[in-house]
């Protein structure tokens, strides 16, 4: 593809500002592999997600938000592990050639590229239907990674932000409502510097991309435990107030898309969770304990049991 070279001086351009020498980038875009510096006692943490136009994010999304996503996805992923994101790897399937779609996508990657230090350095431009695939490099002390399998029965069960507002503004967009969350759903807010503080605190935690209870369904298989979850203590936003009950609770339990942090960590450091609210103004909710016993178990107000609807987003779940 000719201008396939032009497309990638583009993005060259774009992104140049931000390799400077604190950036550990040896060899940036331009050669045929990129040689980043991983300091000794540091290991390296990677990750990789696609995005799909149609199946991760609606046809119709801006450039700057597809930009934004793709980038936070993968930062979101960088967190779960208390990892601090570094390097980025980033292939395009273009369906055309349009330097203007390009230059709107790449303002919306750098401006969360920009807010969390991580620097651009190789890629792959083709031509097909349009997806992005974003491969995330970051940094962790030796043996101190976050992981879906230190869960312990008596741990509290911790989410930050808000559940199930993506998943609302996706089904509100789907049936030709204008969503006034949409920006729940185009612009997660990956939470990079709470998991890098909750390294050496939480016992287990994940990022919720599919769903809670599918996502807290690994730790806990991980982790061999089981849980029990309040549905009355699930954080929601503002665009959920107004929705009936149990409703609620099922786009809470089973919407994917919200990127926030789940983590399990000792009644011992209850404390601290003001202290890091506070800290990086994030709502942080109690929503449920560890328990012995596998499996999760939903609670209404009155202590009865809730029975959610379905488990969370799956790919091919239909194609079966
Ligand atoms: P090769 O053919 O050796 O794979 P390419 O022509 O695909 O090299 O890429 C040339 C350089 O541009 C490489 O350093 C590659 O990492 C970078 N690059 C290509 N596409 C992108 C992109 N979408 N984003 C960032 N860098 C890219
Ligand atoms: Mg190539």
């Amino acid at each position: 593809m000719m201008k396939e070279f032009e497309l990638i001086r583009q993005i060259q351009r774009q992104t140049s500002a931000s390799n400077d020498l604190e950036s550990g980038v040896i060899l940036g875009i331009g050669d045929d592999a990129a040689v980043v510096e991983v300091p000794a006692g540091l290991h390296l943490v990677a990750a990789t997600d696609t995005l799909n136009a149609g199946v991760h994010f609606p046809e119709d999304t801006s450039p700057f938000d597809i930009g934004h996503k793709c980038l936070a996805v993968n930062l979101s992923d960088m967190a779960a592990m208390g990892a601090v994101p570094r390097w980025i790897l980033l292939s395009l399937s273009l369906p055309e050639v349009d330097p203007h779609w390009v230059e709107s996508f790449m303002a919306g990657f750098n401006t969360l590229a920009q807010a969390h230090c991580v620097s651009l350095v190789g890629g792959d431009t083709t031509s097909g239907p349009l997806s992005i695939s974003i491969t995330a490099m970051g940094l962790i002390e030796a043996g101190r990674q976050l992981t879906r399998s230190g869960a312990k029965p008596g741990d509290m069960i911790v989410v930050s932000g808000t559940l199930g507002g993506a998943a609302r503004a996706l089904e509100l967009l789907q049936s030709g409502n204008p969503a006034a969350e949409r920006h729940l759903l185009d612009r997660p807010q990956p939470r990079v510097q709470l998991g890098q503080t909750l390294v050496g605190y939480a016992s287990a935690c994940i990022d919720i991309s599919d769903g809670l209870l599918a996502d807290l369904g690994h730790i806990l298989i991980a982790s061999k435990c089981g849980a029990r979850i309040d549905v009355s203590r699930l954080p929601q936003p503002e665009g959920l107030g107004s929705v009936e009950e149990e409703l609620k609770w099922n786009y809470q339990l089973s919407g994917g898309d919200d990127y926030e942090l789940l983590f399990t960590i000792s009644p011992d450091h209850r404390a601290r969770l003001a202290t890091w609210s506070n800290q990086f103004d994030i709502n942080l909710s109690i929503i449920g304990e560890i328990e012995l016993q596998e499996g999760t178990r939903c609670t209404k107000p009155d202590g009865t049991a809730y029975n959610a609807q379905s488990t969370g987003f799956e790919h091919f779940r239909h194609k079966t």
